[in-house]
């Protein structure tokens, strides 16, 4: 029954030692049971999901693992999850992220690093490191995390699991809470492809109450009837430049291999403008985060500093709650949109963004998918880039042009080195989610 397999989940978890969820939820189990006594027969009946902390829960604290949101509990829920309940999912609770979803290994939560289930030495990647690290150490079947610039991708790739970032528009961000709106994706985690699509038929949809949501039908769990015979593959050579661990270089080609034996076809094909792409996105997201989380200053919700007036108060309440990284980035995207440098950082940064996106439509125009390593190393330890934030900038150098150009991109397994997983990045046209969970299904 629902409540089974909830009580079991929950005892699972109550026995870990990676620190992927913050909390879990006090009424899953009689959620459960009411899905079990109802005889829900929604697609996700009884199937339980864990949220990352920055998607609204009704009820259920969503904190994205920053000490200024401690103690807020939203008064509604995310578009998702009402998609999530009425499809009869049990949401088990809300998993660990680096702060505000700005980081690439989960250690900037203000809750303590998550621990990769391979090799608790190493980081699960980030930001959703912890929707990622519960669905590997079988703490969850699924989980929900969102992609800024790689955070589905980066952790499923280093935990071993799968993970989506859909094209931008397919998922209502309502209930998101933003870092950088004009980039990021609600995104699914799960161990095999076919859970993805089953959670994408439930989560994207139109929803007015987001602007950027895009009215279109699509079943994606219909993607995995064909096989890819005569699948046309692009090898952006870019994709393999400086810094990329030659093992991981090398399972990549394996899998490319495989998508021979297969028959596809592949070529190499050229983006020019990835080398600017790093720049070009953190000039942006840290802009964009700089004026979304102006909100936060001790008013309305979770935590507030003592102060004789508001503008004591609320300078306390954002100097003791948010964290450094946070703190570096409201900074940098401030200076960015100033006067006087605004067009020369921020505009500029839009500009090369067209230019990124045109390089996508130029490849993906010849090609049906874009296959590379989705990050260039396996999960690095814990500690070892944590006081070098540029070295953690360049780890994403794969994974952030696709946010630029809002095309959808999966990362599944591909090998292990040194014991550790390797994801394989497989890219599509815009909308075309069904051609990349087709490909990846197919690699399984
Ligand atoms: N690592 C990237 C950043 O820090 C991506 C984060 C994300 O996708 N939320 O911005």
């Amino acid at each position: 029954s629902a409540e089974e397999v909830t009580a079991s989940y929950l005892e699972t978890i109550g026995k870990s030692c990676i620190n992927g969820f913050i909390t879990t939820w006090d009424k899953a189990l009689e959620a459960a049971r009411g899905i079990d006594t109802g005889g829900h027969e929604g697609p996700l009946a009884g199937v339980p999901i864990a949220i990352k902390d920055n998607i609204s829960t009704t009820g259920l604290s969503t904190t994205c693992s920053s000490k200024i949101l401690q103690g807020y509990v939203p008064p509604y829920d995310a578009h998702v999850i009402e998609k999530l309940r009425a499809a009869g999912a049990v949401i088990l609770g809300k998993t660990n992220m680096d702060e505000f979803a700005m980081g690439t290994s989960t250690e900037s939560s203000y809750y303590g690093a998550t621990l990769n289930p391979w090799d608790a030495a190493r980081v699960p990647g980030g930001s959703s490191g912890g929707s990622a690290a519960v669905v590997a150490a079988g703490e969850a079947p699924v989980s929900l995390g969102s992609d800024t610039g790689g955070s589905v991708r980066c952790p499923a790739a280093f935990c071993g699991v799968v993970g989506l970032k859909p094209t931008y528009g397919c998922i209502s961000r309502f209930g998101l809470i933003s870092y950088a709106n004009s980039l990021e994706q609600i995104g699914p985690l799960a161990t095999n492809v076919a859970d993805i699509a089953t959670l994408m038929d439930v989560i994207a949809g139109y929803d007015p109450r987001d602007s950027t949501s895009i009215n279109r039908e699509n079943t994606y769990s219909n993607a995995m009837k064909d096989d890819v015979k005569g699948l046309k593959i692009g090898v952006p050579e870019e994709y393999f430049g400086e810094g990329i661990d030659e093992d991981v270089e090398k399972l990549v080609w394996d899998a490319i291999g495989k998508y021979e034996d297969m028959g596809a076809s592949w070529k190499k094909v050229s983006m020019p403008h990835t080398k600017y792409a790093l720049a070009s996105y953190y000039i942006i997201a840290m802009s964009e985060a700089s004026s979304n989380l102006a909100r936060f200053d001790g008013t309305r919700y979770g935590f507030r500093a003592d102060g004789d007036n508001w503008h004591v108060m609320a300078s306390k309440t954002r100097a003791q709650g948010f964290g450094e990284e946070v703190k570096r980035r409201i900074l940098l995207g401030t200076y960015a949109l100033s006067a006087g440098y605004h067009d020369k950082y921020y505009l500029k940064s839009l500009k090369v963004r067209t230019l990124v996106k045109q390089d996508f439509d130029r490849a993906l125009a010849e090609v049906d998918v874009l296959m590379g390593p989705t990050m260039p190393t396996p999960a690095f330890r814990i500690g070892e880039k944590i006081d070098d934030p540029l070295s953690l900038y360049l780890a994403d150098v794969n994974t952030v042009p696709i946010n630029l150009a809002g095309v959808p991109s999966i990362s599944l397994p591909c090998g292990f080195v040194e014991g550790m997983p390797v994801g394989l990045q497989i890219i599509g046209k815009h909308f075309d989610e069904n051609t990349v969970l087709r490909a990846a299904y197919s690699f399984e």
